[in-house]
């Protein structure tokens, strides 16, 4: 059997009474309250006759009780759909029509005009579940028995629809087996080094790959404590610090937290691990971590559509962690970079990056065009991935991602890098972080124009940051516009939204 449950499950301590999860309501849940809980709910999962590979959509705030849901979903054998709180009701009607969930569970606040919608489009059940361990699902689920024993899956039996973050356009539901899920959970328990008493603190939403899979995937399969926040609050982290080992966070919550005073060397002398990912993490947040903690942050590169890619190295003689890479790639995932013609670049050149491995998705869910579109098969009947970003290997086989194919800039025929140019400003005076975008340009085709950020208390003045890049970079990389912002807009998961700001920019040089 290769149910991903019974694999987590496995990973249990034999103390089922000890505690698995802390919450920040100040209750304990041991193994066995998870152990019980998702055994209720698969059994009311499995009493409602809905077929084998069954959609379980997903849109409540983060509790334990949902990701008890998320258990359960596994065990009964059904497809779990988590989507995004911040989805409204445009959003939520075409995962609906797209996914045609037969369950979805909901806050009691959206269920008067979600249930309805959820009717009307053919959803047979829909519950409703609070962070506070109310609602219509556990009440149903009481009345259940606490054995359930998992449906056996086989390792391409899909686990999860995950719909990608839409950075780039509209999301895609990514389908993921329990093959997929627990071999690079496998992969990472190993890789990231986790051991008899680490604590995570799990300050991450759980509708998303890093929260949900990396996160609690992680804990879960070595058996350890995970120390959980309702939502991001960086005091309530700093406060854990001192109880915990590991920490995964996407690089705002990095940032944040280093505006917290009690953030010290001393809080974080019992951390084994801070991890990074889902979004570049600046260097100078890198560094100005090491300067203030003694730790250096593992970033590591992943997608719905893949879970983990690569990783920087977390044992001391696996390497070096290289500020600005994400690392080599992960045990048992093919990580290429290419050229537009699909020929293997060397180390050192920009390309396509692309990837394989026991851990990359079947496609996309209902788009079987766009699944093709994404795939491209060698002569060797080796299949790879697109990931529609662009990167580059150093010597030693650390991945540098330089943007997404999308942000890409084409100006008067020249291909700009936005992340290339968007490193040589964030170094210079004045300036805390910016965004590259191309738009419109009546010579060139596109320009490229940059929206800065300036350091709390600075004023750059963008003729001389213009200046300045031009004794640094070619010509054509350089901004011929240069914004200043008091921020940059960005999705939950911290990622600049570049279509965005494409949007309200498209006319500063038309
Ligand atoms: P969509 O595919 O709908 O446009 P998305 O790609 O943002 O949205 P996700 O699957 O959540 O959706 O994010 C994966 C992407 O996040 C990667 O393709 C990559 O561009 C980016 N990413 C993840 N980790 C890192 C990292 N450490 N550094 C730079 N980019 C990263
Ligand atoms: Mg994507």
């Amino acid at each position: 059997d290769q149910n991903l449950y019974s694999a987590l499950r496995a990973a249990f301590p034999s103390d089922l009474d000890g505690i698995a999860i802390e919450t920040d309501s100040g209750l304990n849940y041991s193994w066995r309250d998870l152990e019980r809980a998702s055994a209720m709910l698969a059994s009311l999962l499995a009493s409602l006759e809905i077929p084998p590979g069954s959609r379980v959509a997903v849109q409540t705030d983060k509790s334990v009780e949902a990701l008890a849901l998320y258990l359960a979903t596994l065990r009964a054998g059904f497809v779990y759909l988590p989507l995004n709180t911040a989805y409204q009701r445009a959003e939520l009607e075409y995962f609906i029509d797209n996914a045609e969930p037969a369950v979805f569970v909901c806050t009691g606040a959206a269920f008067p005009w979600l249930s309805k919608l959820a009717f009307q489009r053919g959803v047979a059940h829909v519950f409703t579940l609070e962070d506070d361990r109310t609602g219509t699902l556990l009440e149903r689920a009481s009345h259940f028995s606490d054995r359930h024993e998992p449906v056996p899956r086989r390792a391409d039996d899909l686990a999860a629809i995950l719909y990608t973050s839409g950075t780039t356009g509209r999301s895609k539901g990514a389908m993921l087996s329990h093959g997929n899920l627990l071999s690079n959970a496998l992969v990472l328990k190993d890789f990231w080094d986790w051991r008899p008493g680490d604590v995570l603190i799990h300050a991450l939403p759980i509708f998303h790959v890093h929260g949900l899979f990396v996160a609690i995937h992680g804990a879960l399969l070595n058996g350890s404590c995970m120390l959980w926040l309702g939502r991001f609050d960086p005091k309530a982290v700093v406060e854990r610090l001192p109880r915990a080992t590991v920490f995964m966070g996407v690089p705002t919550l990095y940032v944040r937290l280093l505006q917290e005073s009690g953030l010290t060397r001393e809080a974080c002398a019992g951390m084994r691990l801070f991890i990074s990912g889902s979004a570049p993490l600046l260097i100078e947040t890198f560094r100005d971590w090491q300067t203030r903690t003694g730790h250096t942050i593992l970033e590591r590169y992943g997608m719905s559509e893949t879970v983990m890619l690569t990783s920087n190295p977390c044992r001391p003689e696996a390497g070096e962690r290289v500020g600005g890479t994400v690392g080599p790639a992960l045990p048992g995932v093919g990580v290429r970079v290419v050229d537009d013609t699909g020929v293997r670049l060397p180390a050192g050149e920009i390309g396509q990056v692309q990837v394989r491995g026991p851990n990359v998705f079947a496609g996309y869910w209902r788009l079987p065009g766009k699944t093709a579109e994404e795939f491209t098969t060698d002569a060797d009947g080796q299949r790879w991935f697109r990931t529609g970003d662009v990167g580059r290997f150093d010597p030693k086989g650390y991945l540098t991602i330089v943007g997404r194919s999308k942000d890409l800039v084409i100006t008067g025929g020249y291909n700009v890098y936005p992340a290339e140019v968007e490193g040589f400003l964030n170094e210079l005076p004045g300036v805390a972080e910016s965004a590259v975008i191309g738009v419109p340009h009546p010579d060139f085709g596109e320009a490229v124009v940059a929206i800065v950020i300036a350091r709390p208390g600075a004023t750059p003045d963008p003729d001389e940051l213009i200046a300045s890049l031009k004794s640094r970079i070619a010509g054509f990389k350089v901004p011929k516009r240069i914004l200043i912002a008091p921020d940059l807009p960005r999705n939950t998961m911290g990622k600049v939204q570049k279509n965005l700001l494409r949007e309200w920019h498209r006319g500063v040089l038309a």
